[in-house]
């Protein structure tokens, strides 16, 4: 009795069930009939875009009548471009153009957006005059300054133990510029020794979008605590300084090549690899592969660029005061470095190679103080970049502020400062 009840009432179900699509479906042909078919529900279709990366040879009007956009066009794009955001060219591997078209894809474009990099996108749209307008927005970066601690063990390099203890390849590669002016990487680096990075995360949102500076380093070297913070003075120009406000930043670097191996160190006698007999090594041996790029270690003019037996091909530079340096056995140099040419620290001036009397590709590297070769690994070098006492003064009250901010994070690693909470 029971079950036929249940079984009959099933059929039924089944039977509304189907009714009720059926229905369904005709509503739906016939609604789709009066409206004249899809396509026309605007208010549902999403913004098209479509990024570009700028690439070699890419430029604005190339890219634009790609786009569809005529020559007038172009034109007035690039004058507001560099009028109301000073941009005159794209930046090829670096800028992006984003093109929105409102109305989906198969609409015109609506909006351009320059993008210069993650903090500043620079919207272009076009008013019902038909004139371009141009709306150059800085997006507001939200710095969080973090702590990374490490050790040095058996058999590491600074770089593998700054790796272990969170630090990105790009921030060590700045701990690595600073401490070539205090360190030699060789021969002060031993298992045991503690160190430490403070550097800034910029973050949009609450996303963490890239890393900014290097604030604070320290390293426990084999001669002491080596410490630097960076600051900026009340010119706005930025510095790093030892803990008593003393420039860090030395007139040149006594490893050019960050992160090189010394394969042979400055010696008043030494034999000879290629002559076989003893005489001075008048410089310090990087081991570099063929093409590495040769820093300047200091800014300079260039006095000499060429070639000779020993040396192969050698650039000389001459540095302010009474230094200078000279750089050995270049595969090749760099372009528009020519003698009389004035040079940054920093700024590439050859690659590495093994010209001239060498075993294989290394950097031979010289600093020569008043016409006397001395050892780059020793020679006290000379601050530039100094404070003067009303800066001094400030630096010492921000190092106390920073200070007391990292040593809040030591037992909270992974927690972050502001520095103008
Ligand atoms: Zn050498």
């Amino acid at each position: 009795m029971e079950k036929v009840k249940y079984k009959n009432l099933g059929r039924i179900v089944l039977w509304i069930a189907a009714v009720v699509a059926i229905v369904a479906v005709i509503i739906v042909i016939v609604r789709g009939v009066t409206r004249g078919g899809a396509g026309d529900d605007v208010a549902s279709v999403a913004d098209d875009t479509t990024v570009v990366d700028v690439v070699a040879g890419d430029t604005l009007s190339k890219i634009l009548s790609q786009y569809g956009f005529n020559g007038n066009d172009v034109n007035a794009i690039d004058r507001v471009l560099r009028d109301r955001a000073g941009i005159s060219g794209l930046r090829a591997d670096r800028d992006k153009i984003e093109f929105v078209r409102a109305g989906g894809t198969d609409s015109p474009i609506t909006k351009i957006t320059i993008l210069p990099g993650p903090w500043r996108r620079v919207e272009l749209t076009c008013n019902d005059a038909g004139v371009w307008e141009c709306n150059p927005v800085d997006i507001e970066r939200d710095v969080r300054m973090v702590y990374r601690q490490g050790e040095i063990l058996d058999g590491d390099s600074f770089y593998l133990a700054g790796t272990r203890a969170g630090i990105p390849a790009g921030i060590l590669a700045d701990v690595y510029d600073l401490w070539a002016f205090e360190m030699d990487f060789e021969r002060d680096v031993r298992a045991g020794q503690k160190f430490s990075v403070v550097y800034e995360e910029n973050y949009a949102n609450d996303k963490k979008v890239d890393n900014g500076a290097v604030m604070v380093v320290s390293f426990d070297a084999l001669r002491g605590n080596v410490k630097m913070y960076r600051f900026r003075k009340a010119d706005k120009t930025v510095g790093y300084y030892d803990p008593n406000g003393n420039g860090a930043i030395k007139s040149l670097k006594r490893t050019p090549i960050n992160n090189a191996k010394i394969t042979s160190s400055f010696s008043t006698r030494r034999k000879h690899p290629v002559l076989g007999f003893t005489r001075a090594h008048k410089g310090v041996d990087f081991r570099a592969p063929t093409g590495t790029p040769i820093p300047a270690a200091g800014a300079g003019r260039v006095v000499a660029r060429g070639f000779n037996r020993g040396h192969g091909n050698f650039v000389k530079i001459r540095h302010n005061g009474s230094f200078e340096t000279l750089y050995a056995h270049m595969s090749k140099f760099a372009k528009n470095v020519n003698v009389g040419t004035v040079v940054k620290q920093g700024q590439i001036i050859g690659y590495a190679g093994s010209t001239g009397m060498s075993t294989g590709p290394h950097l031979h590297y010289e600093i020569i103080k008043d016409g006397k070769h001395v050892n780059p690994m020793t020679v006290k070098l000379p601050a530039i970049n100094n404070l003067d006492a009303p800066n001094k003064q400030r630096f010492m009250e921000y190092r106390q502020q920073l200070d007391a901010k990292i040593e809040a994070l030591v037992n909270n690693p992974d927690g972050f400062f502001k520095m103008n909470d």
